[in-house]
């Protein structure tokens, strides 16, 4: 017997209302466009599930494109079938031949209350004829080696065991796009990938700071975003150059206030960027009580500057977690590369966790940042990056 689908489960439908059928609608478009180079299989959408219809298509391969695509919350192999008794019963009993394990449940499930038996009634049967084909095969009703699922739909009777786990989450698109702010340590691409794992697509934006900080930087970033664009397929890096404002901050500030006052323009910046490119918000890895800058204090100093919405996705995650995430997806090996950010470089000997926006407002107006950073966003350059690869590259070009 040949598997004939993938079934699509939507994850978190209860919740969205009225927005249901823009995210089937989305998520059919994104499984789509994940799977546009296996021109042979066809895509059906139904109001509660995606069937991903194989034709000669290698299921395990299609399958592992459809675990990074978000907004799936579980994914199975089906097998379609008539809604007849028998050939359901004999399909079940050559499936559970080629099962492994000693114990197994049926779990039927009548959506379709024209088919003429009931859900309990069909489960018990099902569940006999495995008992007197497959010897081996012993009912536990709690926690089976195999559990098999027997949907009665309109379209067909669908048998289908081993759920594999998808992203979760939202389709990508369906809530709008963030710039989020990239500094090639460990925290930012992780709190990148949760943006898009929420249906939330993120523009990267970088404050570089050469020659204080290597160029090396953007090639890690762009390995970074490499990994990420397995889960967003189109990513776009755009690189502001920070340098005379970093050196403005150093001249001018307070050592004590660098931290606060760099962070206060780099989320002016952050909003200008946002306008320009249409996002709805600013996305940022920090993490509360991280370091100096990240406490409840110095991020509502930091914030003043703009009421656009900031996403911190990380907020409450604890360090470790954040590590373990990493690695998981595959950014921690590039983010522990050794660099030297902006922030390490000119890092003050004690920041203030306790700022005051008086003071901060102070340091601000001895210069002229309005012009440092109208010029940053003018002087601005992007990377663009497509399926692990770079497409396009503004770096070193002529001005
Ligand atoms: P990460 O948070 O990525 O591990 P980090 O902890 O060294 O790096 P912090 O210095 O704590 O970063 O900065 C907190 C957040 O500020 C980062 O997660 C990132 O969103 C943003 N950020 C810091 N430096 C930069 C930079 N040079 N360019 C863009 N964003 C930055
Ligand atoms: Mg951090």
């Amino acid at each position: 017997m040949k598997v004939d689908a993938i079934y699509v489960h939507f994850g978190e439908l209860s919740t969205k209302g009225n927005n249901q059928k823009q995210f089937i609608n989305c998520l059919a478009r994104n499984i789509r466009h994940a799977l546009k180079d296996y021109p042979t299989l066809k895509i059906d959408e139904r109001r509660d599930f995606i069937l991903v219809n194989l034709h000669d298509e290698d299921p395990e391969s299609v399958m592992n494109r459809l675990l990074l695509v978000a907004g799936i919350q579980r994914l199975s192999l089906v097998y379609i079938l008539e809604k007849d008794y028998q050939k359901i019963a004999s399909a079940v009993v050559e499936i559970m031949e080629k099962e492994e394990g000693h114990t197994f449940k049926i779990k039927a499930h009548r959506v379709d209350k024209t088919f003429p038996i009931s859900s309990m009634d069909l489960s018990a049967k099902l569940g006999g004829e495995v008992l007197r084909n497959v010897k081996r095969f012993k009912v536990d009703v709690h926690n089976p080696d195999v559990l098999m699922r027997v949907d009665i739909k309109s379209s067909g009777a669908y048998l289908y065991c081993h759920e594999r786990i998808g992203l979760g989450g939202y389709p990508l698109g369906m809530n709008g796009k963030v710039t989020t702010l990239l500094s090639g340590g460990i925290d930012s691409p992780v709190a990148a990938y949760s943006l898009i794992r929420r249906g939330i697509k993120v523009e990267c934006l970088h404050f570089a700071s050469p020659p204080y900080t290597s160029e090396a930087v953007l090639d890690k970033l762009v390995d970074l975003l490499e990994v990420l664009s397995a889960y967003q397929e189109d990513i776009r890096l755009e690189v502001i150059p920070f340098t005379k404002l970093q050196e403005a901050i150093y001249r001018y500030v307070a050592e004590p206030y660098c931290i606060t006052i760099m962070r206060r323009m780099m989320l002016r910046i952050a909003a200008r960027c946002k306008e320009k490119n249409h996002a709805l918000g600013i996305a940022t890895g920090e993490s509360i009580g991280q370091v100096a800058s990240q406490t409840l204090e110095s991020l509502g100093v930091i914030n003043e500057v703009t009421n656009v919405p900031i996403l911190r996705p990380l907020a409450t995650s604890d360090k470790i977690a954040i590590i373990n995430e990493a690695k998981r997806l595959g950014t921690y090996e590039i983010s522990i590369r050794p660099y030297e950010d902006c922030c390490t470089i000119f890092k003050p000997k004690n920041p203030k966790t306790k700022p005051s926006l008086e003071e901060a407002r102070f340091y601000e107006s001895k210069f002229d940042y309005e012009t440092l950073i109208d010029e940053a966003v003018a002087n601005s350059y992007s990377i663009y990056i497509r399926n692990g690869a770079i497409i396009k590259d503004e770096r070193n070009q002529d001005e």
